[in-house]
């Protein structure tokens, strides 16, 4: 397969030559590419994770003879369902070093795919209501410093000279400050999807959409390709970014993931002008807000709680997301809803994700994103790249190993312990 192939580049100058010539000039972004027989390597799942990891793998480590395996069509999963929030306000080492790491990575993707992904460092505010969350947010904050990272604890006139329309006077759920990312903020998620898949395409990896993997084929321990509904296909590298699926397409390579898939729901209302600059998190209810370049303010709040593997969740849910909005910022009750959806989200029981080797030779894995995964899915990729390239994990992806249930090494952020549907 060759290297870079020659796409047109986005820049001003192609925009204006295109102007002058009717815009007849513009190609698809990547190929719509038919399956060959056999790759280096293959990623199975074209969401965010995969679609960067095969980026990262033909750009770092020069594997360009890779194919990414998409059911159904790119963005189709939860990279497209998400809220957009990026941050690196971590507290646990082997976390904070993985999403600043992500952090940075965003600061220069648009220019590293030439691609809008429109990367806005609006600011993350966590606010807090009470002395104990208080502490937490100072530890929190004091962690991300020593870790060059920014973060600032913010008292209540602070915030209130942010966000004048919040409820103040809310004596259940008091709002006393908070801590703040400037570095935090959004992403536009559709276009992180399309921005590393043209940039991957544009360095020779094919995209095959509705193409599912039904089974793997497995020889004395390690893996030599997979079954797909368009035919077997082989590699003697296949990587697992499958998301919500894991435990299923795991179980098909004859894997027990310790991994559980649950319901998240997001909401957006009708566009109104801007009128909310940054993302905020509601600790009373769990609630958190921000607002699109549409103009809709999109929220979402705490997972359904319940095993699942549908993409809808249920109204007890939006009752308390509802109720929480209203909670910190009444003025919500005056906008209609437009919309309401849900993803499947791969829960682990530490809370934390899993970037690391199998039992099966040549069989990776990148999974356990919990409903935190879009922010992660630069490093995850460049993360995951370096895994499936040299067989081992990055020093990054250190502590996201998949024995680190089995020899009590967990990476427990929240503190809640076994239970995924808490983290
Ligand atoms: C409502 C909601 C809000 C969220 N908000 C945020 C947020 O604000 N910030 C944040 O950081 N994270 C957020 N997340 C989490 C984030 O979206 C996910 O953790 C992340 O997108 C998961 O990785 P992915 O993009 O690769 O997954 P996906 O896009 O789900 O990709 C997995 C792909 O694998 C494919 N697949 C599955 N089985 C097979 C098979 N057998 N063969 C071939 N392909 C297969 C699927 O079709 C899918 O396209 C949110 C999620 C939801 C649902």
């Amino acid at each position: 397969m060759s290297g870079v192939r020659a796409a047109m580049n986005y820049s001003g100058l192609a925009l204006l030559r295109e102007a002058l010539r009717g815009h007849s000039g513009w190609g698809p972004a990547w190929r719509d590419a038919a399956p060959r027989t056999e790759y280096d390597a293959l990623i199975v799942g074209g969401g965010g994770h995969g679609l960067a990891t095969a980026y990262y793998l033909a750009k770092e480590h020069g594997l360009t003879n890779v194919a990414v395996l998409e059911r159904t069509h790119i963005g189709s999963g939860n990279a497209g369902r998400n809220t957009t929030l990026i941050r690196s306000n971590y507290l646990l080492p082997g976390n904070e070093r993985f999403f600043e790491k992500s952090m940075q990575l965003w600061e220069g993707l648009e220019q590293d795919l030439n691609y809008n992904a429109m990367v806005s460092q609006r600011g993350v505010l966590n606010l807090y209501s009470d002395d104990g969350q208080r502490d937490a947010c100072v530890r929190r904050g004091n962690t991300m410093r020593l870790h060059g990272v920014d973060a600032e604890l913010l008292d209540l006139a602070q915030v209130k000279a942010m966000y004048p329309y919040f409820d103040y006077r809310n004596e259940r759920f008091p709002i006393r400050g908070g801590l703040l990312q400037r570095r935090g903020g959004t992403a536009r998620h559709d276009a992180v999807v399309w921005g590393f898949a043209r940039a991957a395409d544009r360095r020779g990896v094919d995209i095959v959409q509705n193409c599912e993997v039904t089974g793997f084929r497995i020889e004395g321990g390690e893996v030599r390709g997979v079954e797909t509904t368009r035919g077997p296909i082989f590699a003697r590298k296949v990587g697992l970014c499958c998301a919500g699926s894991s435990s299923r397409v795991g179980e098909l390579a004859g894997l027990r993931l310790p991994i559980e898939s649950h319901v998240l729901q997001a909401f957006v209302t009708e566009a109104v002008k801007p009128m909310f600059d940054g993302v905020v998190t509601f600790s009373g209810g769990t609630f958190y807000i921000s607002q699109s370049d549409k103009g809709g303010l999109v929220f979402g709040g705490i997972l359904d709680g319940y095993n699942s593997y549908a993409q809808r969740g249920n109204l007890r849910v939006v009752e308390d997301v509802m109720e929480a909005g209203m909670a910190m910022m009444p003025l919500l009750g005056r906008l209609r809803v437009l919309r309401q959806w849900g993803g499947v989200m791969d829960m682990t029981m530490d809370g934390s994700p899993i970037i690391d080797l199998t039992p099966i030779r040549g069989l990776y894995l990148n999974a356990g994103w919990c409903t935190t995964g879009f922010k992660a899915i630069p490093a995850s990729g460049w993360c995951f790249a370096h895994t499936m390239a040299r067989d081992e994990p990055h020093f990054i992806n250190s502590a996201y190993r998949l024995d680190r249930f089995a020899v009590g090494a967990v990476l427990d952020e929240s503190g809640h312990g076994a239970h995924p549907n808490r983290h």
